[in-house]
């Protein structure tokens, strides 16, 4: 983006020229467009839960409801203050991250074991999905940050069910390599359009189609899972193919250097 300033020069009643100034605001254009997308996004995802705690509390002041409904109504309230705060957390998680403020520390865990646990909770919470580990090594200790790990590996396996019809199978397949671990988590859900794979890791990306606006999210899931690979030298990648499913692939090495 180019902006443009242009003057006639006279000089002693003639005239000489133009002065023609180009500026660059290429960054000030995609400055602009990066906040305006995040006042929007974030705009739309805290009016969304605050207007139906808005709706329910108002209801339950204004109406003598049997217990079962009041209880049905406080579920929901309860529900939508978890998402707000989920919201929030992960905002002010990314931001903190970013602006290199996060503070890690690294210990000696079985990932494995994490991975067995993080598959019995979400197996809980979605029943209708089936999750596979599978792995060559067992145990396998690393040297990581276990609860920035866990939040990444949680991400992976929350879209991974998010984004997949029930009944869809997930396996996450851990395996190591030259001092290098990988896990990948691979679905057969609704899959990645080619064109979206580029900005797919940004701040507030969300795939933005008829499939995607049903399904609740705030974009910020997998840039805070690049942010958190990154602080341990590791690397995500992911493979899609739309329609047909989505492997996402976290390396890390097994300990870290400096910690
Ligand atoms: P969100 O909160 O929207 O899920 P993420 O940052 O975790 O945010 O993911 C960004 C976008 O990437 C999602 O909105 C979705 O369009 C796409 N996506 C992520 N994981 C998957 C997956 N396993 N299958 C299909 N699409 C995915």
């Amino acid at each position: 983006f180019i902006k443009t300033y242009s003057e006639e020069i006279h000089y002693g009643g003639k005239f000489r020229g133009i002065l023609l100034v180009l500026r660059d605001v290429t960054n000030e254009v995609e400055i602009d467009r990066i906040k305006n997308e995040l006042v929007s996004t974030i705009s739309h995802e805290l009016r969304t839960p605050l207007s139906s705690i808005y709706g329910f509390t108002e209801l339950m002041i204004q109406r003598d409801l049997p217990s079962h409904r009041q209880k049905k109504y406080l579920l929901a309230v309860h529900s939508e203050t978890e998402r707000l705060s989920l919201l929030i957390n992960d905002f002010l998680d990314l931001q903190r991250m970013e602006a290199n403020k996060q503070e890690y520390t690294f210990e000696p865990f079985d990932l494995l074991a994490m991975m067995k646990d993080l598959k019995q909770l979400h197996s809980l919470s979605s029943s209708s999905h089936q999750i596979r580990v599978s792995s060559d090594v067992s145990p396998l200790l690393i040297e990581a940050d276990a609860k920035k790990i866990r939040q990444l590996f949680g991400n992976l396996i929350n879209n991974a069910i998010k984004y997949s019809p029930a009944g869809g199978a997930i396996d996450i397949r851990v395996t190591e390599h030259n001092e290098r671990l990988q896990v990948a988590i691979t679905d057969h859900g609704i899959g990645i359009p080619a064109s979206a794979m580029s900005e797919l890791f940004q701040k507030f990306y969300r795939v933005d189609n008829s499939d995607t606006r049903k399904i609740g999210g705030t974009g910020l899931g997998l840039s805070i899972c690049r942010e958190i690979a990154r602080a341990h030298d590791g690397e995500i990648h992911v493979e899609s193919i739309e329609g047909q499913g989505s492997t996402f692939t976290v390396d890390l090495p097994l300990t870290q250097p400096d910690a």
